[in-house]
């Protein structure tokens, strides 16, 4: 289920989007109920990430928000958000590749999904296919900071903003 969550997170790198993908599956059964891969830019939506879709989707086509017969595969540990809806889906089993030190919230940065004091645990099961995930989020990163690269179409420049700084410079004042 990891190597198919690796594979929408490649499919949202293609489109210019942070490379996370994530896949819900019925435990007992192996079918895939959910996927999504993360469309924060395309969507404009700070909600659209790779397990907030997966799991939205789970829930319509089952017809139930609770998916405690059910597993999340997702690529990069889940952000407070997103850990929240784990556990307000009471997912039976959470499995996550690469740990996000900078916004994890299933034990780096924050320890939400085995949090006593809320009415549903899920353990994670960190470290799958950790490093294939962690080396696609580093190729994307650094493929955004190649100046030779023009920017992708999903990232444009707000209404008003300034023009590039490599505008030619002014010439000086002939006497
Ligand atoms: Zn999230």
């Amino acid at each position: 289920m990891m190597a198919r969550a690796l594979h929408l997170a490649r499919q949202a790198a293609d489109l210019g989007e942070v490379p996370v993908g994530a896949v819900v599956w019925e435990l007992a059964s192996g079918r895939i109920l959910g996927e999504g891969f993360n469309r924060r830019e395309i969507d404009n939506n700070p909600a659209a990430h790779a397990e907030f879709l997966a799991i939205t989707a789970a829930c319509q086509a089952i017809g139930d928000w609770r998916l405690n017969h059910c597993a999340l595969a997702v690529t990069l540990e889940p952000c407070p958000m997103c850990a929240g809806l784990i556990v307000n889906a009471r997912l039976a089993r959470l499995v996550f590749a690469a740990p996000d030190p900078k916004a994890g919230a299933a034990g780096s940065l924050f320890t939400l999904t085995t949090d006593p004091r809320l009415n549903h645990r899920v353990t994670p099961i960190p470290g799958v296919l950790a490093d294939q995930s962690a080396d696609l989020l580093r190729s994307f990163f650094r493929s955004l900071r190649r100046p030779d690269k023009p920017p992708t179409p999903h990232f444009p420049d707000p209404p008003g903003a300034l023009p590039p700084p490599s505008s030619p410079p002014v010439p000086p004042p002939t006497a």
